[in-house]
């Protein structure tokens, strides 16, 4: 019978096995392996439908922070549950560590509810003006409080919708910091290249000398 549950171990490549992966190496003929990143952006992709057929008819205006930070919890059992619905392939190679985008997005959430809890209370502790903590909530709330007025940090809000709120704007920073550290990263590389095909025109002139 078949149970989509079931989980079956990916082949090897190289020695079309059955194989599990010890330390990037297949277990039956140690042959160098890896996880396509495909395979995440395809799990990732399948969650994020998911998660957008759920949200749609669940949104409510009063507390729409609650209602995203729901939803971005929900996203890890629904990527467990894909993990094991769609089975992952190898490919022959050694693992390319990276950051994934998924650990970036979270640590400008840590740091961004980090900077809230820190002003708060800092405000707090100051015996800030009414004026002062608008303020504060104003550039807390930058830029989907600024699309969404639902997404707007006022005092009534309740902890959960701070968080979502905050949640969604790391999700803004992060997109943004992301493709500035690749674009850095890519302008880098072409640099590289360049510099190492003008050593070896170098190197062949002297030759021709
Ligand atoms: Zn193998």
């Amino acid at each position: 019978m078949l149970n989509p549950f079931r989980h079956r171990p990916p082949t090897c490549p190289e020695c079309r096995s059955p194989a599990r992966m010890l330390y990037g190496n297949c277990s039956y003929c140690s042959t160098q392996i890896h996880i396509p990143l495909a395979y995440f952006r395809w799990i990732w992709a399948l969650v994020v439908t998911v998660l957008v057929a759920a949200g749609i008819p669940t949104y409510t205006e009063q507390h729409a922070g609650t209602w995203f930070l729901s939803l971005a919890c929900t996203s890890l059992p629904l990527r467990i549950i894909a993990g094991y619905l769609i089975p992952p392939w190898f490919e022959r190679g050694p693992v390319k560590l990276r950051l994934p985008f998924v650990g970036w997005y979270l640590t400008h959430f840590v740091f961004l509810f980090t900077y809230w809890t820190f002003l708060g209370w800092s405000h707090f502790a100051l015996g800030a003006s009414h004026r002062d903590i608008a303020e504060l909530n104003a550039i807390l709330s930058s830029p989907i409080g600024w699309i969404n007025p639902a997404f707007f940090i006022v005092p009534s809000r309740s902890f959960a919708d701070v968080c979502g709120i905050l949640l969604g704007n790391s999700f803004f920073f992060a997109v943004a910091t992301w493709f500035l550290y690749r674009g850095a990263r890519f302008i880098m590389r072409r640099n590289r290249v360049t510099r190492i095909n003008l050593s070896e025109q170098v190197g062949d002139s002297n030759e021709d000398d």
